[in-house]
């Protein structure tokens, strides 16, 4: 691995020691892998644009995607989303709470589990898009911190859910206990495939 002294990030990254340059490498690629936009290497990683692009182009062999990231606390909101996210944020803050996987790691284990589990339902259109995207999970985590968004326990199976900060939660009933009338409409693509 080489080190490059004079790089658009090299006054950022000055002192920085080659072990920590490795192990942001090494999250970036693996948050690559997972379907990570640019905005989110470089929110979570130090190292300059141009690293990271170039990263990106060696493992995906394609230019990173240009534009806005997903910015919306509704989308999480909506039914189907809102099972998915819950889901994936449970298992974060599980790994965040109880084990070494800490912040950006803890993201990336708990992204990968989610994944798998599900998967398990989708088995007929396994080369299905997941849900949840790795982007919109870092941005719920986001929007966690920045205390835009709540979990609440819902009344009848005390499941958290995620929710609107400052939403009462006395009377509050999940997606899955209370699904929607028109809750398949969210699945037209699993519909199609039918
Ligand atoms: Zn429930």
């Amino acid at each position: 691995m080489t080190v490059k002294s004079q790089t658009q990030g090299a006054a950022r990254s000055a002192g920085k020691s080659v072990a920590k340059e490795g192990e942001e490498i090494l999250l970036a690629s693996d948050m690559i892998r997972l379907g990570a936009r640019l905005q989110v290497l470089q929110a979570e990683t130090s190292l300059s644009y141009d690293r990271l692009s170039r990263l990106y182009r060696e493992i995906k062999g394609c230019s990173p995607p240009k534009g806005m990231l997903p910015f919306s606390v509704d989308w999480f909101m909506t039914w189907l989303p809102n099972i998915h996210s819950s889901v994936f944020y449970g298992i974060y803050r599980y790994l965040d709470t109880y084990t070494p996987a800490k912040k950006t790691r803890a993201l990336i284990e708990a992204y990968r589990l989610y994944l798998e589990q599900s998967s398990v339902g989708r088995a007929a259109n396994a080369d299905d898009e997941p849900v949840l995207s790795f982007t919109r999970a870092w941005m719920l985590i986001r929007f966690f911190e920045s205390g835009m968004v709540q979990l609440s326990n819902c009344t009848r199976c005390t499941g958290g859910f995620i929710a609107h900060a400052h939403d009462p939660q006395h009377d509050f009933v999940c997606a899955i206990c209370r699904p929607p009338p028109r809750a398949g409409k969210t699945r037209s693509r699993t519909a199609r495939a039918v």
